[in-house]
């Protein structure tokens, strides 16, 4: 059985790709993902995904947006560029965006007001949200709860949250996107344990390359870059955690991805 699975995150313009970007897709072609969302999280990288989405014959699509470790950078230009890039056709969702106070590489009030600006873009445009939250739960759904009525749709991704905050997101009716970190034995171990209760419209999954290699491939690739060809791997844990077949969580998770980005129907 070959399937036709989205992988909703994956970092294709990072530069640990610069080398080796064509044979990484034949692989994820090769590997059953017929499709990639590739993040955008920078000024630089918003531009390098929507050239890659542009070149790419209907594989590729991207996000704009600015990761909260970035949102010291935000500038007026910063958001005119977003809503440049959001204009065009393979540019399909805003993002990510968020707050991250794990590493608090940009201070609170800058990452702050980066995620409320690109909120606004999101209400404007009609366009989904792709989210990053990390150690700063509280602060995130204070933003981001008044405005959902006015946004399309939103996902957490790279959720790695608990039984609480997942909750707290499925109220909010967030999708959730699962990356290789429910692979992990260790600190994935409560996800592992969770995940059944998304529900089957809800569930997305994604790599997050070059990050998040699963720790469950066997053979162990050589090297520790994490890539979209790995995408069944996630897959697999995912449906096993949640005892449902992988055929079933292949399909929900393509149709849902095609939902949420919008896409056009598969080929
Ligand atoms: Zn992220």
């Amino acid at each position: 059985m070959t399937y036709s699975l989205i992988d909703i995150g994956a970092n294709l313009a990072h530069d640990s790709f610069d080398d080796d970007r064509d044979e990484v897709m034949r692989r994820a072609a090769d590997a059953g993902v017929t499709r990639i969302i590739v993040t955008g999280s920078s000024d630089d990288s918003n531009t390098q995904a929507a050239a890659l989405a542009e070149s790419s014959n209907g594989t590729l699509f991207s996000t704009a947006g600015v990761h909260p470790h970035h949102a010291s950078d935000y500038t007026d230009n910063s958001d005119a560029l977003i809503r440049d890039l959001v204009s065009k056709d393979v540019v399909v969702a805003v993002g990510e965006c968020g707050l991250d106070y794990f590493r608090n590489l940009s201070p609170r009030e800058a990452q702050l007001d980066a995620f409320g600006r690109q909120l606004e873009i999101a209400k404007e445009t009609g366009l989904p949200v792709f989210l990053h939250q990390r150690d700063a739960h509280d602060d995130f759904v204070e933003i981001l709860e008044p405005a959902l009525p006015e946004i399309s749709r939103a996902v957490a991704h790279c959720f790695t949250g608990e039984h609480e905050s997942l909750r707290e997101y499925l109220a909010l009716g967030l999708y959730i996107g699962v990356t290789g970190w429910i692979c992990d034995e260790r600190r994935g171990k409560h996800l592992h344990d969770i995940v059944s209760i998304v529900p089957d419209d809800k569930l997305l999954i994604e790599t997050d390359a070059p990050y998040l290699m699963p720790r469950t491939l066997r053979p162990k690739p050589k090297t520790r870059r994490n890539e979209p060809a790995y995408l069944m791997e996630v897959l697999r844990v995912v449906a096993e955690a949640r005892g449902q077949s992988i055929d079933h969580v292949a399909q929900m998770t393509t149709e849902n991805a095609v939902r949420f980005f919008s896409l056009p129907p598969s080929e």
